[in-house]
């Protein structure tokens, strides 16, 4: 028997969604500032473009001058400044990029114009303002730009360098201690012996975390030993923002991060009604938050993706810390999960203009195929029975979409 209350997944999410909280904001270097989120709004402190400037390579002209060659008296290139005044009668060579010179008011583009012995005519009119981009039309000076919640990714550096912003308030990166625990463990590349089984599930979990925005800390393994496991727990909730422990949360006699979690801090949940992983434990302890995530690989990374991943967004200041919620169409016959609510992992793909959802095959939770791959994993509420090809159900996005 489980101490614990069996809670429905919405209300163990809110229970996380409510506690954890967004860290302190710091400034970072924009320029390793990808994937950070935004913690203010940024006004920009600039016209862009700062000047007219010539879109095309050719000849700066007063577009009401027509008729007569006009004399070259200029060659202007990108990146100077302050040339002559253009008269009537009188045009300068322009490059792309290049700031129109006073007086002007178009280029006519090259390819249009001929030269001879130093004087240009068009084979066409020109009309004021073709050709250049006035001052302020990308960007105005004071405009708002960005707001806080924006994940910062290449359009969104490339602003903030084009405006002289080198240094952005972003919400500091959650720091997440991992800690695999189990008598049976051993470290991937050591030798096996009898009864033994590969701690993939803090590489796994590493990953994840990165993935997420967050910075892994690892802990190593802890054997099943209370005491050890309990030193080990505040060991990481001292070094880490967030606690991620695998293994030993089950009710066997051997499992004891459930009750060392209850001596240390506040136990929110212990068991949730999902499938895999009904035995997710989550405590805070002082500010920092504790997930005791089930050992086996699957149902540990399943409820990292649906309850951590959240969190650790919502952290970082992203005002969308869920996955993206869509329907799917099923392409094949699903077996309903019976007493539990199951997240089963699938492949989505784009196909005659709907989303279709093919299952990664046997679920069992020992079996990390059924993760390798995968984009999404559809919602498959409780109850028995199949599912025919065909029915619609919800699905959350884990991965880019495929077309084919
Ligand atoms: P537990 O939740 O401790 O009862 O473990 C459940 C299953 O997951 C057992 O078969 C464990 O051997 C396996 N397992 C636990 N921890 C890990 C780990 N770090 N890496 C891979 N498998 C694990
Ligand atoms: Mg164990």
């Amino acid at each position: 028997m489980s101490l614990y209350d069996m809670l429905p997944i919405n209300d163990a999410l809110n229970i996380v969604l409510r506690v954890a909280k967004a860290l302190p904001t710091e400034h970072v270097a924009t320029a390793e500032a990808d994937g950070r989120i935004l913690a203010e709004e940024i006004h920009s402190p600039e016209n862009v473009p700062p000047f007219r400037a010539s879109t095309v390579d050719g000849f700066a002209v007063i577009a009401s001058d027509h008729g007569v060659p006009r004399r070259v008296v200029d060659n202007i290139t990108a990146g100077v400044a302050d040339r002559p005044a253009i008269q009537a009668g009188t045009a300068a060579r322009i490059m792309t990029g290049a700031p129109l010179p006073d007086g002007a008011d178009a280029v006519e583009m090259i390819e249009y114009s001929q030269l001879d012995d130093g004087l240009v005519s068009f084979d066409r009119p020109v009309k004021p303002g073709e050709n250049v981009r006035p001052i302020g039309i990308d960007v105005s000076h004071g405009d708002l730009v960005l707001r806080p919640g924006t994940i910062l990714g290449a359009a969104e550096i490339g602003l903030l360098m084009t405006l002289g912003v080198t240094q952005v308030p972003c919400y500091r990166r959650p720091t997440v201690a991992v800690l695999s625990t189990g008598d049976e463990l051993v470290e991937p590349g050591e030798p096996m012996r009898p009864g033994a089984i590969r701690d993939s599930n803090r590489y796994a979990l590493m990953t994840a975390i990165r993935e997420a925005g967050g910075i892994p800390i690892s802990l190593g393994r802890a054997i099943d030993d209370r005491e050890l496991q309990t030193r080990m727990i505040r060991e990481g909730v001292d070094r880490g923002d967030v606690l991620i422990t695998s293994g030993g949360v089950s009710v066997g006699d051997r499992d004891f991060i459930k009750p060392a979690l209850e001596e240390l801090g506040t136990v929110h949940f212990g068991r949730i009604n999902f499938r895999p992983g009904m035995p997710l434990t989550f405590a805070e302890i002082g500010p920092k938050l504790v997930f005791g995530l089930p050992g086996n690989p699957v149902s540990s990374l399943v409820t990292f993706e649906s309850f951590v991943r959240p969190a650790l967004r919502l952290m970082q200041g992203d005002p969308h810390p869920r996955r993206p919620l869509v329907e799917v169409e099923l392409e094949h016959e699903f077996r309903r999960p019976g007493g539990r609510l199951e997240y089963h992992r699938a492949i989505v793909r784009y196909e005659g203009g709907r989303l279709r959802a093919r299952s990664t095959g046997l679920q069992i939770s020992s079996r990390l195929l059924s993760m390798v791959g995968s984009n999404a994993m559809v919602i498959l509420v409780e109850g028995e029975g199949i599912l025919p090809a065909g029915t619609i159900v919800p699905a959350l996005l884990t991965g880019p979409i495929q077309n084919d």
